[in-house]
């Protein structure tokens, strides 16, 4: 086993670090200040730049204009990117955006890939993923009130969704909807079907406000009625029924980026920790880091995210080498584990830091609001374990039943 760090991935760390520091870190109050939608200008100058480092949308293989990294080599990029509630953005990394070029890619036909997949690439358009509805529990993907009826060449589609992150200024959605109810297959009856978002009965409802702030363009999540948008069945995405199956293989790399994007928080969240820390008096000659439970935050969180890296990269170097279905273990372990690493790295950090952690003078407190949500997006934390101790225990169960039967 080799955990060196290859000198592609030294140089890529090396390059988003620079960018960070120079172009990114010294914006973010600013950016944080104005509102995301406000500084669109801004956030438009610094992504030209991030264009010149030949890292602009890096997992995208070069054939569709991206850096061609490889999943591993991305995580690596995803962390430093993740030092900043910009980094993604700015390298047109984010999600949801990531994951439907992602789909795009591997399941886009060739004019799909031309209308839609080229423009997310270039940054010139984004997009929007529209499956949770509020009448139905999003935990149970399968269950769906949202129709996609066929009417000659077109899918006409009814329903009602919220958390369709991003769709204010989105070009188009890929919405999951029920295409065959009769399927006994209870997996195969939703498609996933690109809807423009200009098309008639695509209609945005609201931004929704979370935990005190209803967000604008990328930043914000959008109740959304579908009033009868009719789309050619050319855009349905895969085959017909295969949008569970999709929606699975989206979220495998997904979880990936989401979680090195995490590890990324904390490693700013710990060095806020530690520079406060080392020069913070409590007293003359006495700063908070002479305190043993401040030496202990930093000792815990330190082999917290270390031990999270490990999990995370080699759950991506299994999905590169076996696919999302053979990792899927190690998939359902590392959601649940990087997302409780992050909050208590977080909450640390903001304890340590006392009034000032409460502030917005640093972004621990917009990740404590925002990244609570880890816990709860891309499937709970609770049905992740469940299905992890259910697998683990079919085993014990497979073999107490081969021993009973030999
Ligand atoms: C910030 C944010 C962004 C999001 N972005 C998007 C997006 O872009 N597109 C999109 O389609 N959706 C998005 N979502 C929605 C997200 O995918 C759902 O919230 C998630 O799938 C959970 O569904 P739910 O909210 O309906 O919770 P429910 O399914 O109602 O579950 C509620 C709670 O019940 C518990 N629970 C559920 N099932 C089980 C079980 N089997 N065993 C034990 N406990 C269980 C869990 O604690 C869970 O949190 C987003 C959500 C958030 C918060």
């Amino acid at each position: 086993m080799d955990f060196s760090e290859p000198t592609k991935v030294k140089e890529i760390r090396a390059s988003v670090r620079a960018f960070m520091d120079k172009q990114v870190y010294p914006i973010e109050a600013k950016v944080r200040r104005d509102g995301f939608k406000a500084s669109l200008p801004l956030l438009r100058d610094k992504r030209e730049l991030a264009r010149q480092t030949g890292l602009y949308t890096a997992h995208v293989p070069e054939q569709y204009g991206g850096a061609g990294l490889s999943l591993v080599e991305f995580a690596h990029m995803s962390e430093e990117l993740g030092k900043s509630p910009l980094g993604h953005y700015l390298f047109n990394v984010q999600a949801p955006d990531v994951g439907n070029m992602e789909l795009l890619m591997h399941h886009g036909t060739d004019e799909q890939k031309q209308k839609y997949l080229l423009p997310l690439v270039r940054g010139e358009i984004r997009s929007c993923f529209s499956m949770t509805e509020p009448e139905f529990a999003g935990s149970n993907p399968v269950w769906l009130g949202t129709i996609a009826k066929k009417d000659g060449d077109d899918y006409v589609i009814t329903g009602h969704k919220w958390f369709t992150s991003s769709a204010e200024g989105a070009a188009f959605a890929i919405c999951m909807a029920v295409t065959n109810p009769e399927s006994e297959n209870l997996y195969g009856r939703a498609s996933m079907i690109i809807v423009p978002t200009g098309t008639p009965g695509f209609e945005l409802v609201t931004n929704i406000s979370v935990m005190g702030e209803r967000g604008s363009d990328w930043a914000s999540h959008a109740e959304v009625s579908y009033q009868g948008a009719r789309v050619p069945l050319s855009n349905r995405l895969g085959p017909e029924g295969g949008g569970f199956v999709l929606a699975q293989e989206r979220l495998g790399p997904g979880r990936i980026h989401h979680c090195m994007r995490w590890i990324g928080i904390c490693e700013r969240a710990l060095d806020i920790l530690c520079r406060h820390a080392a020069t913070r008096m409590l007293a003359p000659g006495k700063p908070l880091g002479s305190k043993q439970i401040v030496q202990q935050w930093i000792a815990e969180s330190r082999a917290e995210i270390n031990a999270a890296r490990l999990m995370v990269l080699h759950a991506a170097w299994k999905i590169e080498k076996e696919g999302a279905y053979a990792a899927r273990e190690e998939i359902s372990l590392i959601k649940f584990t990087v997302a409780r690493t992050l909050q208590r790295v977080l909450d640390r950090a903001i304890q340590a830091l006392g009034a000032l952690g409460m502030t917005d003078d640093t972004p621990l407190a917009f990740w404590y609001s925002h990244e609570r949500a880890a816990r709860i997006y891309d499937g709970a934390d609770e049905v992740h374990k469940t299905t992890l101790g259910r697998r683990i225990l079919g085993r014990y169960r497979a073999r107490t039943d081969a021993a009973r039967a030999g």
